[in-house]
């Protein structure tokens, strides 16, 4: 089975973020692989020991990104692919990493590709679908269970915390929600070993694009945290009095009665 997972490379949310200039400053900031693609990596890797095959993971980024993909390779996938492509262009939006990861797939035989459910930075959730939109194949979103016979794939995927059953065939694109299972830690032969597994670089030209190929179809117009909050109110005296306070701020200032 030819298994692909698509990942991102994102800076930790859990960190302190900083917005300048309608940018989000990331100097300083720790990267990591998007959570939601390591439940990917980790459900390829459990498909791989059950149907064989390899397990190929592939970013759209730059020279930065070999870390996440040299963890990847530490973590138990085969083989690792680098578009190097954010040099290249000055705009780029999903549509542009999905045309790209697409135009990759087209030259590749692929039996089912696996995503973030969204990543954690951009959080649009649109890159998988969109890559399955151009390669024109299904794709289940939000999956927390998986089961392939040949070619029939029986998924489960989390809907506002109710499960929908679905079943569809291969070539199949899937993007992984939370409790689909526990992803591994890298182990410290895994580590080792990943120095010496491949790691294919590409850039645009090798994929016979250009520029107007990938040419975003959106524009932000700026970024911004949200405003802080105001400190709350805390009322006191008998409790007749808040209540009558309570209903007359509501009434006044918050205007919701
Ligand atoms: C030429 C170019 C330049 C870019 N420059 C920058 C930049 O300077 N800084 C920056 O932070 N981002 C940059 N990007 C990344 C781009 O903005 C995001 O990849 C894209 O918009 C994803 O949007 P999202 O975060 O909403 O992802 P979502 O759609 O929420 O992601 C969902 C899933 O899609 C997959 N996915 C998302 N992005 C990628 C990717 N890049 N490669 C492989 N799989 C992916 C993952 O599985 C992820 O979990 C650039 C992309 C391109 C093509």
């Amino acid at each position: 089975m030819n298994i692909f997972v698509i990942i991102k490379r994102t800076f930790d949310t859990e960190e302190k973020i900083v917005v300048q200039k309608g940018a989000i400053n990331t100097e300083g900031a720790e990267f990591i692989i998007n959570p939601y693609d390591e439940y990917a990596i980790e459900e390829a890797i459990q498909l791989k020991n059950e149907h064989d095959g390899e397990v190929t993971v592939i970013t759209v980024g730059n020279d930065e990104a070999e870390k996440e993909l040299r963890t990847a390779l530490a973590m138990g996938v085969d083989k690792a692919v680098l578009i190097n492509a954010y040099d290249d262009l000055e705009e780029s939006d999903e549509f542009t990493t999905a045309k790209i990861l697409a135009e990759y797939f087209n030259e590749n035989n692929y039996d089912i590709i696996l995503g973030g459910n969204l990543a954690i930075d951009g959080g649009s959730g649109q890159v998988g679908p969109c890559v399955a939109e151009l390669l024109d194949i299904p794709y289940v979103t939000a999956i927390t269970n998986i089961n392939i016979d040949k070619v029939t794939a029986t998924i489960e995927r989390d809907v506002e915390g109710d499960v929908e059953k679905v079943e569809t065939s291969l070539p199949l694109l899937v993007t992984c929600q939370q409790g689909l299972n526990e992803p591994r830690y890298p182990s410290l032969p895994g580590i080792m070993k990943a120095k010496k597994k491949p790691l294919e670089e590409l850039e645009l030209d090798d994929l016979d694009l250009d520029e107007d190929d990938v040419e975003a179809k959106t524009k932000t117009l700026d970024i911004f945290l949200p405003p802080e909050k105001e400190a709350g109110k805390v009322f006191e005296g008998e409790i007749d009095d808040q209540v009558t306070e309570l209903v007359a701020l509501l009434r006044t200032d918050a205007k919701v009665l």
